[in-house]
């Protein structure tokens, strides 16, 4: 493997997930490893379904 340039962290073959924010209680969809949630910038999730 030798790629120079813009790498994909994000596994394409993947959609977006259901998350939960564990300090708001907000459900979100997500993508990645390392979703924040949308009301309160919370790194604080878990995933859900
Ligand atoms: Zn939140």
């Amino acid at each position: 493997m030798c790629s120079v340039g813009g790498t994909f962290d994000v596994d394409m073959a993947e959609g977006p997930e259901g998350y939960v924010c564990t300090e708001c209680g907000s459900q979100f969809k997500g993508i990645g490893k390392d979703p924040k949630c949308p009301k309160c910038s919370s790194d604080k999730v878990v995933k859900i379904g």
